[in-house]
């Protein structure tokens, strides 16, 4: 039976652009501008001979009138709920935000395995952001690039591990 992976992470840290990468078709829209909505949410994909159904989450999308926190928490909790192993993405370029921390606080609260992924880590500046990651709780960060396709062999390592 395939891995149920959520992706989990605030808004425009490369979520949809990592499912669209392990689905192997893009499903789900990326967008500069947070807030944008994505056609898909659940799919299936596989990393190496591991098949996964991805689940994507999104901080903002669907509900308008309603407060940040808990728009990103009515599509997160679903995601968190659904899945059997959590990737859990920030930005390591931008370092580590309040909204990550939130996000942190919630998943220190469950059970599940957590990853915590250093996406955007393509670049040589990303370190610092890498190092800050450290400080949300679950251990060493897998530094990835969803976009160029880094880091998938350290991410299908760490799936095995947690699963
Ligand atoms: P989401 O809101 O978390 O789903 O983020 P998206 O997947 O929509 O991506 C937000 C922006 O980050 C888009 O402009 C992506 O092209 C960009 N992005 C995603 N992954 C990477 C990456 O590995 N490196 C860089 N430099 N940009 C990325
Ligand atoms: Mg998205």
């Amino acid at each position: 039976m395939a891995l149920k992976v959520a992706i989990v992470g605030r808004p425009n840290v490369g979520k949809s652009t990592l499912f669209n990468r392990l689905v192997g078709k893009r499903l789900a829209l990326v967008d500069d501008r947070p807030g944008v909505t994505r056609d898909r949410r659940y799919a299936d994909g596989n990393i190496g001979d591991m098949d996964l159904t991805l689940i994507d989450t999104a901080g903002y999308e669907d509900v308008t009138d309603d407060s940040l926190e808990s728009r990103m928490r009515e599509q997160t909790e679903a995601g968190i709920e659904d899945a059997d192993v959590i990737l859990f993405m920030m930005d390591a370029r931008e370092g580590v935000t309040s909204l990550d921390e939130i996000f942190a606080e919630r998943l220190r609260k469950q059970e599940k395995p957590v990853i915590l992924l250093a996406n955007k880590s393509e670049s040589r500046e990303s370190g610092g952001g890498v190092g800050e990651a450290y400080s949300l709780g679950f251990g060493e960060p897998v530094a990835i690039s969803a976009e160029h396709g880094e880091g998938m062999a350290d991410l299908y390592a760490a799936l095995v591990t947690a699963s």
